[in-house]
């Protein structure tokens, strides 16, 4: 980790924040601090290069023009060897529904067409038949509780042959991989998802996961309100499943 403060970088905030992605960011400073750990957010625009130095990443989710232009800038200034000496570095990154689509091999753009993601992640999204809007729920040894958020994507994502799932789907769609009903990727430090919510706001011990991967053992602490949350959205997603 980096010496004194937790770095944590939004990228692209200006087209990947459309679902009130720097919630997450938010969340983790919070976590960080609540155990005594400095930290700090690291706003990384679009029109610059993307700093290597940061501790954890976050890739949010938008419109596929935006996520075009994001991935455009990317390339042009290098954001895939910062992001390789990062994770290399021992940082984590979390990467929610169009965020994942730019880190795989490549996705579908507005009119249909393949655009070459950084292929750091094992996976590819096609186009969808339609666009998959609801409440999204998995479970996964990883965690003791299940995951819950909102899906809105038409992208449907395939994970290569031996690449693991961030969990099984009992409630809406996730990759939306025929073969597999699976959400997101666990690799490495790097989780991918389709769970918007802000993610880390409906699933602290997601946010929790990710600080252990960078900071080692955490403190416990129990946020009372974020935890009467992200109770009250496992309720309502079980239901759901059962109807
Ligand atoms: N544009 C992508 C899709 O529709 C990602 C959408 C999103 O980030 N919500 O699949």
């Amino acid at each position: 980790m980096n010496e004194s403060k937790l770095r944590i970088v939004a990228v692209h905030q200006e087209l990947l924040g459309t679902y009130g992605d720097i919630g997450n960011a938010a969340i983790l400073v919070h976590r960080a601090r609540a155990r005594g750990v400095s930290a700090e957010i690291v706003l990384a625009r679009s029109d610059a290069p993307l700093p290597s130095s940061g501790d954890i990443y976050l890739f949010g989710g938008g419109e596929d023009s935006a996520q075009i232009a994001s991935v455009t800038s990317l390339r042009v200034y290098g954001g895939e060897l910062s992001l390789t000496t990062a994770l290399s570095n021992g940082a984590a990154l979390l990467a929610i529904c169009a965020g994942l689509q730019i880190l795989g091999e490549y996705f579908p753009g507005s009119g249909g067409e393949r655009v070459e993601g950084l292929n750091l992640l094992p996976l590819h999204t096609i186009s969808g038949k339609r666009r998959l809007v609801g409440e999204l729920g998995t479970r996964s040894d990883r965690f003791s509780v299940s995951l819950t958020g909102f899906e809105n994507h038409r992208g449907c994502t395939v994970l290569d042959e031996d690449a693991e799932a961030l969990g099984e789907v009992f409630l809406g769609i996730g990759n939306g991989d025929e073969a597999r009903h699976v959400d997101g990727i666990i690799f490495g430090k790097t989780i991918g998802t389709y769970m918007h919510g802000p993610a880390l706001a409906r699933n602290p011990e997601l946010a929790d996961h990710l600080l252990v991967s960078v900071l080692g053992v955490l403190a416990p602490y129990e946020d009372l309100p974020a935890t009467a949350l992200a109770t009250e959205r496992r309720r309502v997603a079980n239901a759901l499943a059962s109807r």
